[in-house]
């Protein structure tokens, strides 16, 4: 089951509110917290969105970890503490203000069953939002199905009542606190401990974010201060989808541009004709769409023949402008054909997060007017 967790936060498809998830008896299992309705919730997500692996970031309450008897099965509890220790996930004396403060640094959705309202006055842009939670619901048949819920925007009283919950409000995100949790992003980090995993950033195969402690960024492992290492390369991942399934994902990265077309002939070139039928073919151009970054923006210019619409985050389609660099953004899909998207994955980049939360969070895939916006073009 671990196969579905990362504390890579480049490789993860969504955050995961781990306790809310495993005690929710309804998402069937036994017991007081139960393991399976991870994976359930799991397969939820790749049937939502046709994905195939699913890399969940998953931030965990301690008393998930500490807490006596929840755990009918006790492998299950020995597996949770090895998660734990391997860095697998993410382990908090409270898990809601970390999956948030992560929601709002990448802009990906939050697994849970939870509305949040004791943090509606720290994470504004919850109110009203409706791609920030997918929620979990028993489906026909023993399943678990996903769905976006829409935040209520709360009244005032309400929000001063659930904020006397919350202690850990008193401490407050205050807003250099959020800026320097953007420079947590946009740089990479170092402890200065040889042995650590985060000791060689450059090097590591996950990069796992430093954690701030008191207004300072520190190794949680270690307590010490992290030592910034440089910038942090920018890279982007886009995925190929073929009638709603994800078939293929790739990466473009500040280095070199990356065409995408029917054919292999560029050096880096993404080749989409293995999943062309000999009718598509024709439609697509050898060199069809070409992304780069530009000012620390992903941008995609549009080379074909035939040109390519532009799915917005409302579900409107428009034609994307061609032979310009127009910038790319999370949730918008690229149509080339009816059937045939390119999909940017949800994480955003340094320059795109000051912009962030201003014009809201994408529009799911897969959710509403998909089967309009595509014949509409
Ligand atoms: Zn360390």
């Amino acid at each position: 089951m671990s196969e579905m967790l990362t504390t890579a936060i480049d490789h993860a498809d969504a955050l995961i509110d781990l306790s809310n998830i495993v005690r929710n008896p309804r998402l069937g299992g036994h017991g007081k917290a139960d393991l399976i309705r991870l994976e359930r919730v799991a397969g939820a997500f790749a049937a939502l969105y046709g994905q195939s692996g699913i890399a969940f970031y998953a931030v965990a309450d301690t008393s998930l970890l500490h807490g006596k008897g929840l755990f009918l099965d006790a492998r299950q509890h020995r597996a949770l503490k090895q998660w734990a220790d391997g860095g697998l996930i993410e382990v908090e004396p409270k898990a809601d203000p970390r999956l948030l403060e992560l929601a709002e640094d990448t802009g990906l959705p939050i697994v849970t069953g939870d509305l949040f309202k004791g943090h509606r006055r720290e994470f504004p842009w919850l109110d009203g939002s409706d791609d920030a939670v997918l929620r979990p619901r028993p489906g026909p048949g023993g399943s678990v199905e996903l769905v976006h819920v829409e935040l209520p925007a709360l009244p005032d009283w309400e929000l001063s009542r659930n904020e006397e919950d919350d202690l850990l409000l008193q401490q407050g995100l205050l807003d250099g606190d959020r800026r320097l949790r953007k420079e947590l992003l946009a740089r990479l980090w170092s402890c200065p401990e040889p042995r650590c995993p985060r000791h060689d950033p450059h090097r590591a195969r996950y990069l796992l974010l430093p954690r701030m402690m008191g207004g300072r960024i520190r190794c949680d492992q270690h307590g010490l201060d992290m030592v910034d290492t440089g910038p942090r390369p920018l890279s982007a991942q886009l995925k190929v989808i073929v009638d709603g399934r994800e078939r293929h994902r790739f990466t473009v990265t500040a280095a070199e541009p990356c065409p995408v077309g029917r054919s292999a002939a560029r050096p880096g070139q993404v080749d989409l004709s293995p999943w062309l039928t000999p009718d598509q073919r024709r439609l697509i151009s050898r060199t069809h769409l070409v992304f780069r970054f530009h000012n620390d923006r992903l941008v995609v210019r549009d080379e074909s023949r035939n040109g390519t619409g532009l799915r917005l985050r409302d579900g409107r389609t428009r034609p994307l402008d061609r032979s310009r660099d127009l910038p790319l953004g999370v949730g918008e899909h690229l149509v080339l054909l009816p059937g045939l998207e390119l999909v940017r994955s949800g994480r955003r980049y340094p320059a795109e997060l000051t912009a962030a939360r201003t014009g809201g969070t994408p529009k799911a895939r897969g959710s509403g007017d998909d089967q309009t916006a595509t014949s509409a073009l």
